[in-house]
């Protein structure tokens, strides 16, 4: 039998990948194909349970990356999650939605991406959502729920909306009041998905609110539409690497794949390959087909096609970290609060840490260039921390995300510096393509990420002892006065947040989208440099973290990314 062929393929199921997947197979003439490592999870209870969240970590749908010891964090690896399966990460991810704020997006743009600015993301933020608008209003507004209907989109296949139990356990009030009380009190914000996102709110999450389940990528934009004749996907099947066209031009013709029983063959693709395996696969996959840094791939006898050395490089992360408390109350359910503060809100004498700041970056970029061999240039990392500076000290992003999570008789927190500075690198390790990867996000490199992280520790306890909250709150369990006195400083934080982050899973640009010349894997129509027909649609391409979750930003690049593509067919 001759190989199969399609129009395009889609590596990798997951949240960006399905996107793509549907939209281009919404014309007839045109042949997707998906490629996905995992299987279905349609009734996976770990998936579907809205209230199950890290049900699934370390099991068969959790690729469970392990990066090398942190130097700076701790001296010991981390996992980082990433979902397995038809869906990908928004299968066992938190399901958080919330975007970014406007002048992250514009940020792209300044850095050299024409086109890629919040006014031109928006609509597709909104295309792909499917807001449920809330219909019990009396209740929902005493659990603190509200929304502005201009910012949501109600036409998408993304559902979006709240669960049943995110609602309504009569503290919503109190932790508004709360904040309204802090020493520099922090907003209320009714809808940070407009793009203003600075405050304290309720967010809304992928949900069937019907259903009370998980909406993810599969629910939403595979299975209602997997009748389609020209859309295909295989599942359980790993992507090797790519394969190539002979002649001048570098041209993939398709993928080399592994079934589940062993058996290794290839499939064509007469159009193109898109690559949407995530941040921490994507990368690996175009090395694997001789696209990368020469030094890298001539140690495990891989040809180079094109010499693209900052493949892999410029990986950004965020630490998680955690305070816990005793309750006077006993929760039955478990709403999220989530407060964002700005550089006024966490660091209270802003100027002073922004002069402080904006002195260091010249070292900070030297020291992150360093530490990645200089793959990535100073100069260009220098002006990556400038464009971030102005957003912290300037345009008023949040720097951090707080997070008051309740539940029986404890409060639990979850917390972290939204932007960190530091920059690290994956590489492949091996010509196997099962092998794993070397991850090195390099948590904790530079002294401004460890004060973000401290400072979101104090005014969290500031929270605890503000009132009305304080009088439902008991005694701090974790880390405790007695491990980190009141009135610590950086250094008195510093062991108890390096011995107990955990990633953030929220790993990005590492095929990033810039200018080539300052480090950029892929162009602004998503192709990477030095390819006729590859492109890649996943976390891989964003160049500056955002401070909402990801989630939201990838579906709306992904759909904007189709568009792309279709008006290049
Ligand atoms: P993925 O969705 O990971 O898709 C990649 C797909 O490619 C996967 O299905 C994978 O199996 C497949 N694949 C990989 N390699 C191969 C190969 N060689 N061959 C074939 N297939 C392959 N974001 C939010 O917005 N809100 C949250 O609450 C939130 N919580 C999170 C919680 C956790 C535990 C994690 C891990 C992430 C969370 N995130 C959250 C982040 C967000 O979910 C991810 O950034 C996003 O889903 C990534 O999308 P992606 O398209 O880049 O990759």
């Amino acid at each position: 039998a001759s190989e199969p062929k399609y129009d395009y393929i889609v590596v990798g199921g997951g949240t960006s990948g399905l996107v793509v997947a549907n939209r281009l197979s919404e014309l007839s003439n045109v042949t997707v194909l998906v490629i996905e490592a995992g299987g279905s999870v349609y009734n996976n209870i770990n998936v579907t349970d809205t209230g199950g969240y890290g049900n699934a970590f370390g099991t068969d749908i959790d690729w469970a990356y392990k990066t090398v010891e942190q130097k700076w964090g701790g001296g010991t690896t981390q996992t980082v999650r990433a979902g397995k399966a038809l869906g990908g990460t928004s299968t066992i991810n938190g399901m958080v939605y919330l975007r970014a704020q406007t002048s992250q997006i514009d940020a792209w743009e300044k850095i050299g991406n024409k086109g890629w600015n919040w006014e031109n993301l928006y609509p597709y933020f909104k295309k792909g959502e499917q807001f449920q608008v809330p219909t019990d209003y009396s209740f929902l507004e005493g659990s603190g729920v509200a929304y502005d209907p201009a910012h949501h989109g109600y036409d998408g296949p993304l559902k979006v909306g709240w669960t049943s139990t995110q609602l309504n356990d009569g503290l919503a009030q109190v932790m508004n009041t709360t904040y309204q009380n802090m020493s520099v009190p922090i907003p209320y914000n009714k809808d940070p998905n407009g793009g203003q996102m600075i405050g304290y709110t309720l967010y809304p999450k992928t949900v069937n609110s019907d259903l009370n389940i998980r909406e993810d990528a599969a629910r939403a934009y595979y299975y209602p539409y997997q009748s389609r004749k020209n859309l295909h996907v295989w599942l359980h099947t790993n992507v090797n690497k790519l394969t190539w066209k002979d002649g001048a031009e570098v041209t993939a013709d398709g993928v080399e794949i592994t079934f589940s029983n062993g058996t290794t063959t290839s499939v064509k693709a007469s159009r193109e390959v898109i690559l949407a395996a995530g941040a921490l696969k994507s990368p690996l996959l175009l090395e694997l087909s001789g696209i990368g840094n020469p030094d890298i791939l001539s140690k495990y006898d891989i040809e180079t096609k094109i010499n693209l050395p900052t493949v892999g490089e410029n990986l950004q992360d965020q630490m998680n970290n955690g305070l816990a408390y005793d309750s006077k109350i006993n929760y039955t359910k478990s709403p999220d609060y989530v407060a964002y503060p700005s550089a006024e809100q966490l660091f209270r004498n802003a100027t002073a840490v922004g002069a402080q700041l904006l002195r260091k970056l010249p070292a900070y970029a030297a020291q992150v260039a360093s530490a990645n061999g200089n793959v990535t240039r100073a100069a260009d990392i220098e002006r990556f921390f400038k464009i971030q500076w102005d957003l912290i000290f300037k345009s008023g992003i949040p720097v951090a995300e707080i997070l008051l999570e309740p539940s029986g008789y404890t409060y639990d927190t979850e917390y972290w510096g939204s932007v960190p500075f530091s920059r690290g690198n994956i590489h492949i390790s091996s010509a196997d393509p099962t092998a794993p990867a070397t991850i090195d996000p390099k948590y904790f490199m530079l002294d401004f990420d460890l004060h973000a992280q401290a400072q979101a520790a104090r005014l969290i306890r500031e929270i605890f002892k503000t009132e009305p909250f304080a009088d439902m709150a008991g005694e701090e369990t974790s880390p405790g006065l007695s491990t980190v006195a009141a009135n610590s400083d950086d250094e008195g934080w510093s062991s108890f947040l390096k011995s107990n982050f955990r990633s953030n899973f929220h790993p990005i640009t590492t095929a990033g989208m810039m200018p080539k010349e300052i480090g950029g894997v892929v162009d602004t129509s998503l192709k990477v440099y030095g390819t006729s027909n590859v492109r890649v649609v996943d976390a891989s391409v964003i160049p500056f973290q955002v401070c909402g979750h990801l989630q939201s930003t990838i579906y709306a690049v992904a759909e904007r990314a189709a568009d792309i593509i279709k008006a290049q067919m």
